[in-house]
């Protein structure tokens, strides 16, 4: 049986729960046997909003996945120089007796047509589209393969999370207890 690995990038800037339901509901719907959250190590479509440096998004995407049943923390795009392209890490993850499996939020899944290496991405992946009640999305053009998933409406962003913590207001229970630890801990999004 070939192993089926599912592959959530992000920014991670935190990482919150939203993210966590995503990865474990589309691991129990498509029967994957691993989902890898992989923060990207330089964002480039995200040039100027990125707060937290990669190491600290990738403590804190360690402390997402401990104890949560097939999740695992990958710092493979941490580790690569140079503009982040999603086909070089499923380049890098391919391997004989392994099927990929690229899980995308909606809102991904209507942005990739700026995505570098399109045609590399399609071949070598399975997309995911992770929907939340009242969404749909497809990748452009033709000849993807595609699998959906619905999960629930969790109107949780990073983005307002550090917001949020900028504000000095709580962000328990948006995001796993031993993130809001890594945040104290680092000092993390606190008003400049
Ligand atoms: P930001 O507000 O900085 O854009 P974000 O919360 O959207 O951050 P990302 O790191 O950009 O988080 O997202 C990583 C992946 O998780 C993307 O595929 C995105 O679509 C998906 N995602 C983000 N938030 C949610 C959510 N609330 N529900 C389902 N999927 C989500
Ligand atoms: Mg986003």
């Amino acid at each position: 049986m070939p192993e089926r690995l599912g592959i959530l990038g992000g920014t991670f800037d935190p990482p919150h729960v939203a993210h966590v339901v995503a990865a474990v509901d589309a691991r129990a719907a498509l029967g994957l046997d691993r989902v890898l959250l992989v923060p990207a190590g330089n964002p480039w479509q995200k040039e100027g909003r990125v707060v937290a440096s990669a190491a600290d998004r990738l403590e804190m995407v360690r402390a997402t996945c401990a104890g949560v049943d097939g999740l695992e923390a990958c710092d493979l795009e941490v580790r690569r120089p140079g503009p982040t392209v999603t086909a070089d890490t499923l380049e890098a993850l391919d391997a004989p007796g392994r099927e990929l499996f690229l899980l995308l939020g909606a809102d991904a899944v209507a942005n990739m047509g700026t995505w570098r290496r399109l045609d590399a991405t399609r071949s070598l992946a399975t997309v995911v589209v992770v929907e939340r009640a009242g969404e749909s999305a497809r990748p452009p053009g033709e000849g993807w393969r595609v699998a959906h998933v619905r999960i629930p409406r969790l109107e949780i962003s990073s983005t307002d999370l550090r917001d949020r913590l900028a504000a000095g207001r709580p962000v328990d229970g948006l995001v796993p207890p031993a993130v809001v630890r890594v945040i104290r801990r680092r000092r993390l999004y606190t008003a400049r």
